[in-house]
Parts: C-alpha cells; structure tokens; sequence
C-alpha cells in the first residue's frame, strides 16, 4: 500500500477532556478505488483533505453509499485496541449487496484499518471515556446521469478523535416513540447502513427535538405497532425479568455489533435473552403493571444508553426506573467499556490489537 505522510500535521487537541463527536479529523486518509473489470485497487493512506468529485458522480445524484462506525482504543497499558472490527466489514458486505456495491475482501480491510490506525496513533486521545472514531464508507464516483449502479467506486477511511457520547455521563435519555414517520419497511433497506435511512429521518429527528426528547423510537412501517430500533442505535427492554430486543429476522433494523456483543455477554451471565418482535402496546402494558423494569439503547458511539422516559406519541408518558440507570444497563456497560479500554481480561476474544 502506498503511503505518502502529510509535511504539515495539525496540532492535536489541547484538551482531550472537551473532546466533541466528529468536529476533528486526524492527518491521514484511507483511500481505495474500484473501477468495473479491474475490481479494488490502488490503495493508499494520504494526508486528510478534500476530494475532487465531478459535478455528475452519482453518488451526488442517486445516493449509492454505504458507511460504517468503529472506533481504536487506547487502553490502561498502552495497547491500542479495535473492538470486532471484522464485523464492522462483513456488515459493510451486506449493505454494499443490497446497494449493488462491489463487495470488498473483509480480512484485508481489516489490515488496512489497523494500517491507519496506527499512523494515527497518536491521535487516540487518552482521557477517560475518549477513542478514535472511525469511519469507513463507499460511494459511486463516476459520471453518468441514468440510473444505475456506478462503475467506479471510492472506498475511505477517516479518522476522528472523540470525546464520551454523552458529557454529563450516562444519564438516562429521553425517546418518543415515533407516530407519524417511518424509518424502514420489510424489503427496503433497514438493515443496511446507509446514508438514505438517516436523510429519511432527520424530519422525525427534529420534530421530537422540539418536543424536547433526544431520539425517536421507530415502530414498523405496516402497523405501526412492532419495535423497531432509536435512532442510531439497538433497544432492549426488561420486562420482569426477561430481557428482550427486537428480532433482525424482519431486514428493517440494523444489526449492530454492540447489540451483538451485549446478546452474547447477558447470556455468558445466564439471564434469558429474546430476540423477537415486541410491540408498543406490550412495554406499555408492561409499565402499567409496574412490570418495565429497564429500557437501554445499544451502539458504538455511545455504549450503552439508559432510557428514563418513553413517550408514545403524545398519548401516554412512561417514566422507567424513576428516571435512572437500571443494573443490567450499568452492568453491561461497565463490562464492555472494561473490554474495549484494556482494562478486564477480554474472555470473548472480541478485541483486535494494533500496536503497543
Ligand atoms: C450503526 C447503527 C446502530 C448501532 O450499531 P453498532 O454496530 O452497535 O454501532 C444501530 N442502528 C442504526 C440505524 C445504525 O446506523
């Protein structure tokens, strides 16, 4: 891989401590062409800049791009660390199939990611609850106005040095449970990661901002009564005792790795785990019957996000757990914020290191 370093690098962040969410990219750039017949090729790690796209990239026209979410760690000794990173890429696959996007080799995006990272090393920030965001994606670049699949693709990786999700630490967030809108349907492109699903929701995004709530809860787009998933990240509730997150089976939710990871490690501590449809009429007949015991929010960026209050358009408040963390959302995110930042033995054999 060709690799030309920048002869200007910026001044990293004075305090780490007042580090925002993507406002600031590192020095370099991952950069990888596919051109049809000769499939990917000439990659490259640049110095950060901006690209020159053609007025007609039909990226700009038809919106054929796929992206990903990840994130380097530098943990307690030094070590930096990548949390499952080639489920990052196999799920880059499964949007690139459904976008007609040229797949890409898993293993090898797995070794150019830990390439950039660590050149990048330095940007990792250390304080407390702060990582390297990562973000990979894929776009068609080539010129043409008709509609149909491109040609000739950008792959890249940027770099973005983060701060915690949340600043004031993990308080509970507040969610209405989106009426009007709708974010997916059964055959449409729901589990993919797309920049089209998140354009389709910024109307529902804002309007719940100005009702003073965080984040949407999706309901299915038929009957509008099936959980679907917040914004940008996984649900689970418990509901005496059971905890349960809608099942991927319907291709409207995205599947995340952190709702994976947090699937996988509930059941390594023996609580029971549904993956299946839940509808809103359940939670709330739950929190009724005093019975909604937790609600949490799963994703990359912010871990684990605790719910406090869920209000189903308009008609009905539910407030859980009095507006606090519940155990098993504190619980989970302890131990995997323990696995990603070194500091707990990594039992599942989830981290990736890069370097020391
Ligand atoms: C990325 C994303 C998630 C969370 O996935 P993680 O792999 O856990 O970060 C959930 N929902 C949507 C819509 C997403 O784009």
């Amino acid at each position: 891989m060709l690799i030309k370093l920048t002869d200007h690098p910026k001044a990293k962040p004075a305090d780490e401590t007042k580090l925002t969410f993507g406002d600031l990219f590192t020095d370099h750039m991952l950069i990888m062409e596919y051109t049809e017949g000769e499939g990917w090729h000439d990659e490259r790690i640049v110095p950060y800049g901006p690209i020159e796209l053609d007025p007609a990239a039909m990226i700009l026209h038809y919106g054929q791009e796929v992206f990903e979410g990840m994130k380097a760690y530098r943990a307690v000794d030094g070590r930096i660390l990548l949390f499952r990173p080639e489920e990052n890429f196999k799920r880059l696959n499964l949007s690139n199939e459904r976008l007609c996007i040229p797949l890409i080799d898993v293993d090898k995006c797995v070794e150019m990611t830990k390439k950039l990272v660590e050149i990048e090393k330095d940007w990792i920030p250390s304080a407390p609850d702060t990582s390297l965001y990562l973000r990979p994606f894929i776009f068609a670049v080539d010129p043409h106005l008709g509609v149909r699949a491109g040609h000739h693709y950008y792959f890249m990786i940027i770099a973005s040095p983060v701060g915690p999700y949340y600043p004031e630490g993990l308080d509970p967030v507040k969610i209405y449970v989106e009426t009007k809108y709708v974010r997916a349907v059964k055959g449409g492109m729901g589990f993919t990661k797309t920049g089209g699903n998140y354009a389709s929701s910024l109307k529902a995004q804002y309007e719940a901002y100005e009702k003073n709530y965080s984040q949407v809860l999706w309901l299915d787009g038929v009957e509008r009564k099936y959980i679907e998933e917040v914004g940008t990240m996984n649900v689970f509730f418990k509901i005496d005792g059971e905890i349960i997150t809608p099942t991927l089976e319907t291709g409207s939710i995205l599947g995340g790795i952190t709702r994976k990871s947090a699937i996988e490690m509930l059941k390594s501590w023996g609580m029971p785990v549904s993956e299946r449809r839940i509808s809103i009429d359940e939670v709330a007949e739950a929190f009724d019957n005093g019975k909604l015991e937790e609600v949490f929010g799963t994703g990359t960026a912010a871990v684990i996000s605790p719910v406090g209050e869920l209000n189903w358009g308009d008609k009905k408040i539910m407030k859980i757990n009095n507006g606090e963390i519940g155990e098993i959302s504190q619980k989970l995110y302890d131990s995997l914020t323990a696995i990603q930042w070194g500091k707990a033995e990594d039992t599942f054999g989830w981290t990736v290191e890069v370097c020391k």
